[in-house]
């Protein structure tokens, strides 16, 4: 098939391309704007394949997407461009209306007109495949798990950009019957990820013998998933899912941020020991949390399981050890990140 993705040069876009370039026959083109987020150092060793495009566009740009849909014809449309950081959209809400507002629109919208040109066959087997976040669902108790059928109630200015842009898919395919699909995921985290998101922040800071700010009490649970589960999810869901249906994708890994940390700590104390000999979890020290901060989520991911047999094949203890020895192997491209854009400055404060 040929796959037209979005936003495959940040963390999970790029995930997704290097494994269809890596792992199956079909062919990607690669539309990103190249924002903070976006590099092309995430797709370098598929780059050089003949069923690898890569073109620089902006989702809310609707006549660089026309062009980018007419060129390639795509059978599936995984769209995963959005500004992704919750503290950025605390600082700056406007951004993440745009991309993930009025980009969704652009690209339903043009997704559109291109599948209703199309005939038999490749008419009803096109896919628009949003890939969305738990965070829609808002904040749990102590208990309980997100279901596809729990209703949204977003509570950052991130989550209601997400929220918003499923509500439109879903309209898309009630209305014009758009064969659409969309993924709810959790927190995900492996190579690749942008230095400014907790786990490869801590990794950072602690490298740098600088404090490790944990927001808060370091209380707050999220459900953590390898970056490459959530990608095989998204092929089992594209390739096999039913149209109009969402899918929920977990990792069974609840977690609090204070035992993420500790995690981390454990690692770099085993594999880069500090000189003098005290563990990384000495640098630990509790700021001011993040206005509004969700407690928990966690994910029932049993629809997906059930219904098209996708699992999980990491747990956390085995990801979170590769994700660490990943970073101290591949210190050249997340150091140059660091220092040119300023990944690991504290954004999202209170007032
Ligand atoms: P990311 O920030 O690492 O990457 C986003 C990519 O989109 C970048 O390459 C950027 O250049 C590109 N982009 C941004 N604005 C664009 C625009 N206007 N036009 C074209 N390209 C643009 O994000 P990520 O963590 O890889 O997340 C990808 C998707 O998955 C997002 O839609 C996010 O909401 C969703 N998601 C993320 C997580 C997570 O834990 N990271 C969990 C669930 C869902």
């Amino acid at each position: 098939m040929r796959i037209l993705v979005t936003g495959g040069a940040g963390f999970i876009g790029s995930a997704l391309v290097r494994h269809l370039i890596e792992w199956t026959g079909h062919e990607v083109l690669n539309f990103d704007k190249l924002t903070y987020a976006g590099t092309l150092s995430t797709v370098e060793r598929v780059a050089e394949s003949d069923r690898y495009r890569f073109v620089q566009g902006d989702v809310c740009d609707a006549e660089a997407v026309r062009a980018a849909i007419a060129g390639f014809r795509p059978d599936v449309i995984t769209h995963l461009a959005a500004e992704s950081h919750v503290d950025r959209s605390i600082d700056g809400p406007g951004a993440f209306i745009q991309t993930n507002l009025v980009g969704t629109f652009v690209m339903l919208s043009e997704a559109r007109v291109y599948w209703q040109s199309l005939e038999g066959a490749a008419r009803n087997t096109f896919r628009f495949h949003h890939i969305s976040t738990d965070e829609v669902y808002g904040s749990l108790g102590k208990t309980g798990l997100f279901t596809e059928a729990t209703p949204y109630d977003p509570r950052s200015p991130y989550s209601a950009s997400k929220a918003g842009s499923d509500h439109l898919v879903s309209a898309w395919g009630h209305t014009y019957g758009l064969p659409v699909l969309i993924t709810n995921c959790s927190n995900n985290y492996g190579p690749y990820h942008f230095p400014e998101k907790l786990i490869p922040l801590m990794i950072v800071k602690a490298l740098g013998g600088e404090t490790l700010p944990v927001y808060g009490k370091g209380d707050q649970v999220r459900d953590w998933l390898y970056v490459e589960d959530h990608v095989s999810a998204l092929v089992a869901v594209f390739e096999r899912g039913a149209p109009g249906r969402t899918y929920n994708v977990g990792g069974n890994n609840e977690m609090q941020n204070i035992e993420v940390v500790h995690a981390v700590c454990a690692h770099l104390d085993r594999l880069r020991p500090r000189p003098d000999g005290k563990s990384y979890a000495a640098q630990i020290g509790y700021v001011a949390d993040r206005p509004g901060h969700d407690m928990r989520y966690a994910i029932d991911a049993s629809r997906i399981r059930d219904e098209l047999g996708w699992e999980p094949q990491e747990t956390f203890a085995s990801g979170i050890a590769k994700t660490v020895e990943w970073y101290l192997a591949n210190e050249d491209w997340w150091r140059p990140i660091v220092a040119e854009r300023q990944a690991d400055a504290r954004r999202g404060l209170p007032g």
